[in-house]
């Protein structure tokens, strides 16, 4: 495919060449239908099965029971910021919040509109370097639920690890890291990210909750607010953004083709050991921006020598097919972000300019 570049871009983000040839193929006339899914009836038997199977997919692919919902959702993951709280914050309680960068902030804003918020961790003095290990996390036993954000897209900081919290649920936003990496995703009670880094295009947010939090969704919501409206009506309670869930379950089935998380996981592990390694080989050249050991896999931060010299090799990986690499304007710099669909080849290829520009400059 002479005319595709390499896209490094935060999101949305690149997809998998076979999904959109998949798409592609099937974008005029879906299974002898005659219509596009984006022209079909959400309650068509059709995309039934899509959004379906989709949702099976989530649960077989993250090693998770039917105790676990899936939901399909418009409005993107800041909007999940606003929803947990109204359902899961009541008044007298209080929501424990890790804050770990722009997202964790955002979503602290929101709950505080609700009711109580304890930050129960904030790496923001340190300029969100790292993120927490499990005991600097100062969670209350009551609290509502705890609140983290597994992958800092922005910062360029991850979880490795979870805290083990003994009865106060565990409510993640994965976004820009759902399903790049095996983890135990049966200890969080509720999931939720934006499609448009590691599972599709922008349009729809995956929510993912377990059936004893679910059950505690606050009356008196608004019907579209509260989960429960969308688990008991399988995401159809509305016009569900259908198009952006069809490519979901086609990117979900790349990925079971790849040979699951296991084989992503390892690619992934391939590409970011791939770029940390040509960094940690030249650290006064490609200085990395956080702790190592809360390095992100899936957006890697970096800062040049000079800012002149950041935006020449922005310039230069532009013009030779590497785009995207601009950091996030909050914090500048450079930013490689390379979710599942990126191949190692990609990354492999954009080390090879990169350190051939450093030895250039
Ligand atoms: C991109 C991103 C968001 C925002 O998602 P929207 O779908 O644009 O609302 C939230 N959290 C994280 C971690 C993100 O990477």
């Amino acid at each position: 495919m002479a005319d595709r570049v390499y896209n490094f871009n935060p999101g949305p983000a690149t997809l998998p060449l076979d999904v959109l040839r998949q798409a592609q193929k099937e974008l005029l006339d879906y299974h002898s239908t005659g219509m596009s899914v984006m022209e079909i009836s959400h309650r068509s038997p059709e995309f039934d099965e899509i959004s379906r199977s989709a949702a099976t997919l989530i649960r077989e692919i993250l090693g998770l029971t039917d105790q676990f919902h899936v939901l399909f959702l418009g409005g993107g993951a800041s909007t999940q910021f606003a929803l947990i709280p109204l359902n899961f914050l009541a008044s007298g309680k209080t929501a424990a919040y890790v804050d770990t960068g722009t997202w964790s902030t955002k979503a602290i804003k929101e709950a505080r509109g609700v009711g109580n918020v304890q930050v129960a961790f904030s790496s923001q003095a340190e300029g969100y370097r790292m993120v927490p290990t499990a005991g600097q996390i100062d969670c209350p036993s009551d609290a509502a639920y705890l609140h983290l954000t597994s992958n800092n897209t922005i910062v360029g900081t991850q979880f490795h690890q979870f805290p083990d919290l003994q009865g106060v649920p565990l409510v993640c936003d994965m976004s820009s890291d759902i399903a790049s990496r095996r983890l135990d995703y049966s200890r969080f009670s509720l999931i939720y990210a934006g499609a448009q880094k590691n599972l599709g295009p922008a349009g729809v947010t995956v929510v993912i909750i377990r059936d004893d939090l679910l059950a505690r969704c606050a009356e008196n919501l608004p019907s579209m607010f509260n989960y429960q409206t969308h688990a008991k009506k399988n995401s159809m309670y509305n016009t569900p953004p259908a198009f952006p869930i069809y490519m979901v379950r086609l990117v979900l089935d790349w990925i079971k083709q790849q040979g699951g998380l296991e084989a992503v996981e390892k690619n992934n592990i391939a590409k970011k050991d791939c770029l940390y390694a040509m960094m940690d080989g030249a650290p006064d050249f490609f200085r990395g921006t956080v702790e190592p050991d809360s390095r992100s896999w899936m957006n890697v931060t970096m800062r040049l020598p000079s800012e002149e010299l950041e935006q020449k090799l922005i310039t230069q990986a532009k013009a030779a097919g590497f785009v995207g690499l601009k950091g996030h304007r909050s914090v500048g710099g450079v930013r490689v972000s390379m979710y599942n669909a990126m191949p190692l080849e990609g990354v492999e290829k954009l080390v090879a300019f990169m350190e051939a520009f450093r030895k250039a400059n």
